[in-house]
């Protein structure tokens, strides 16, 4: 898989993917992180990426000539999948879109800045708009590291032990069982004692109770009717 992302800070995603699961797969090259400068694709000696709103107002706006140049040039070497951009209004951002998304070959994500980007971008050369929640970030370096980081962890072999993704709370609709690990006894606060009973079957009941009594208490909008998963 390969991810391109295009950014006027590419800075702020320096660190994102050099560190555990993520730099782990690209050095499996299991998938390939590609940071754009948009300025690289400006002609100006400023290399200017913004300009006034039309019709007035405060803030400025992404120009539409740079990030098309940018597109243009990244869709002539390669087929994408998607050209997402990133914003607060877009669609809400989940495990099941990740899920998705991991199982593409290209994709562009477009992290915009400022008051946003000029509305023919979105119109034209975006396929699809992701928001990471309902509040408003500088911009979109830290929603495409959230997005990168939650699709490369689900692609086979990013993960040594490809249960542990799939256990993951939101994979089936559940919220993931409480983890303990050593002491089994730290001031008195004990592990649960089923947990150190050895008995397989039994724990993984233990495991799956306490997913659906999770999410039944803290989301119940992801159980069904019931309270048993959809
Ligand atoms: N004026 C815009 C917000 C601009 S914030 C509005 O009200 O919708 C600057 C940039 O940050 C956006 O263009 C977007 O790329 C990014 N951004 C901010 N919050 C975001 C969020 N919740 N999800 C995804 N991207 C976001």
């Amino acid at each position: 898989m390969r991810i391109d992302i295009i950014t006027v800070l590419p800075e702020l995603l320096e660190s994102p993917f050099n560190h555990s699961i993520v730099k782990r797969a690209r050095e499996k090259g299991l998938v390939e992180i590609n940071i754009i400068n948009l300025r690289d694709f400006t002609t100006d000696k400023y290399k200017t990426v913004d300009d006034y709103a039309f019709g007035g107002g405060a803030g400025m706006v992404m120009m539409i000539e740079p990030v098309y140049k940018v597109i243009e040039k990244l869709k002539s070497e390669r087929v994408y999948d998607e050209i997402i951009y990133t914003s607060p209004d877009g669609e809400k951002f989940s495990q099941k879109m990740a899920n998705q998304l991991s199982l593409m070959t290209n994709i562009i994500i477009l992290a915009g800045h400022y008051k946003g980007v000029d509305q023919r971008i979105r119109e034209y050369l975006v396929t699809k708009e992701i928001s990471i929640g309902d509040y408003v970030l500088s911009g979109g370096e830290l929603p495409a590291a959230a997005i990168t980081d939650a699709i490369v962890r689900l692609i086979p072999g990013a993960i040594s032990d490809e249960q542990s993704a799939l256990s993951d709370s939101f994979q089936d609709d559940l919220l993931a069982p409480p983890v303990y690990t050593r002491p089994a006894d730290f001031k008195g606060w004990k592990v649960p004692a089923v947990l150190l009973s050895g008995h397989a079957a039994n724990i993984d009941r233990w495991r799956h109770e306490q997913s659906e009594e999770r999410t039944r208490r803290l989301r119940p909008d992801l159980a069904g009717e019931d309270g048993e998963k959809r």
